[in-house]
């Protein structure tokens, strides 16, 4: 399958059409964005990283009844996917507090909660990608109600597939992002990524930061991080 036009160039990829409407390429850049874009750096390699582990997940995930855009890895920085309208809104998932959550509320990082939880960000940069109830989605026309619970439901699902996968790899899963979209046929799939762009992992045994709160809070080693999250669930550093 061959790119044809770029159709959307992002904070940290590029996405092109192909000869097949229902099909577009990802392309995955090494450029790093934070705080809405306001900081902005290059992580080495990491498109190759992020390209190569979102689809291992993904894949996971579809092993496991969850569908995706997945279709085929092209090549180390570029992925087949379905074409989908991205629903607009940020799915996160928390298992830990940190981020913006422990922010929010005064509380510490690394309070472990007895179950998930939930939150949705209206996806537009614009507006800095504000915190949004089910209501306000609705009011907004962003999704319809079983559209909502279909993604609430598949969120957390996700969460315990890879929460799972990542322990037996010695990883825990804080907190992710989402995004999900629609198939012309109506139907909601996982789309975008899954990587250390969009995830929280820490070191079970440490607590040591492998993600991109590395970049974020200038902690150094942001590479070497990122490297060592791919040796362990790909088991190589390619
Ligand atoms: P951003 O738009 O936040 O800067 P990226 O740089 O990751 O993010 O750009 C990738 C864009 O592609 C995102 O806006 C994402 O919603 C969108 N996208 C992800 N998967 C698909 C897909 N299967 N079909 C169409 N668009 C997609
Ligand atoms: N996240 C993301 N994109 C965003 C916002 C958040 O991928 O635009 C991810 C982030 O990497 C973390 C989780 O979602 O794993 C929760 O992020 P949080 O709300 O704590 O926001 P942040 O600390 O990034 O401001």
């Amino acid at each position: 399958m061959e790119k044809t036009v770029q159709l959307y160039e992002g904070k940290a990829k590029k996405v092109f059409a192909t000869n097949d409407e229902n099909l577009c390429i990802v392309s995955y850049k090494d450029d790093a964005t934070a705080f809405n874009g306001e900081k902005k750096g290059t992580i080495l390699g990491k498109g190759v990283i992020n390209n190569r582990l979102t689809n291992r997940l993904m894949r996971l995930l579809m092993e496991n009844g969850i569908p995706t855009h997945f279709v085929e890895e092209l090549n180390d920085r570029e992925t087949l996917v379905k074409k989908v309208s991205i629903v607009p809104l940020e799915v996160i998932i928390r298992n830990i507090s940190a981020g913006s959550f422990a922010k929010r509320y005064g509380v510490g990082e690394g309070i472990v909660f007895k179950n998930p939880t939930i939150e949705f960000s209206y996806k537009n940069d614009e507006l800095g990608d504000p915190l949004i109830n089910n209501c306000h989605a609705l009011a907004l026309g962003l999704a319809t109600e079983p559209e909502i619970e279909t993604i609430k439901n598949y969120a957390f699902k996700i969460n315990d597939i890879l929460k799972a996968f990542m322990l037996e790899h010695g990883i825990e899963l804080v907190d992710f992002k989402l995004e999900f979209g629609k198939l012309p046929d109506g139907s909601i799939v996982l789309a975008d990524e899954i990587s250390p762009d969009t995830c929280r992992f820490w070191d079970v045994k440490t607590h040591e930061k492998l993600d991109k709160d590395r970049f974020r809070r200038d902690l150094g080693g942001v590479e070497d991080a990122y490297n060592e999250v791919m040796r362990r669930l790909l088991g190589d550093t390619k």
